[in-house]
């Protein structure tokens, strides 16, 4: 568990349910979650917070969705390398490909196995420079 030790993430998700599963899974693990539930929280978060070492973000969300806060976290000083994960329904293909186009690094499908994310988060966090 040592390679996930001390590792910040920042969840952008407004399920509560999902959230609550995540954070459960990614604590368990060693990591520490910062928490956005909607859109504004995350521009919040963008604004005021150190840059996490990786962002989970959902694509459905209120105020402003995902892919519109991929684009907004791209722009912000010092976020430019963040490892974006998307979270996203099966069937968006059209939101998959256009967050990639705008700064995401990888998508998981919802409903995901909880073992996927984990793994897509670990291969993302080996991969920063
Ligand atoms: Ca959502």
């Amino acid at each position: 568990m040592s390679e996930s030790a001390s590792k910040r993430i920042l969840m952008v998700e407004d399920e509560e349910d999902i959230a609550f599963l995540i954070r459960y899974m990614l604590e368990r693990h060693g990591f520490v979650v910062d928490h956005a539930a909607d859109g504004r929280q995350a521009l919040e978060y963008f604004a005021q917070g150190e840059p996490p070492d990786l962002t989970l973000m959902d694509i459905m969300l209120p105020y402003h969705d995902g892919l519109e806060l991929i684009e907004r976290l791209r722009a912000q000083p010092g976020w430019d390398s963040v490892p974006v994960l998307m979270l996203t329904a099966k069937a968006r293909e059209v939101d998959i490909v256009r967050a990639l186009e705008l700064g995401a690094d990888d998508y998981v499908t919802k409903p995901f196995q909880p073992e996927e994310l984990l793994a897509r988060i670990r291969r993302l966090l080996r991969g920063r420079r």
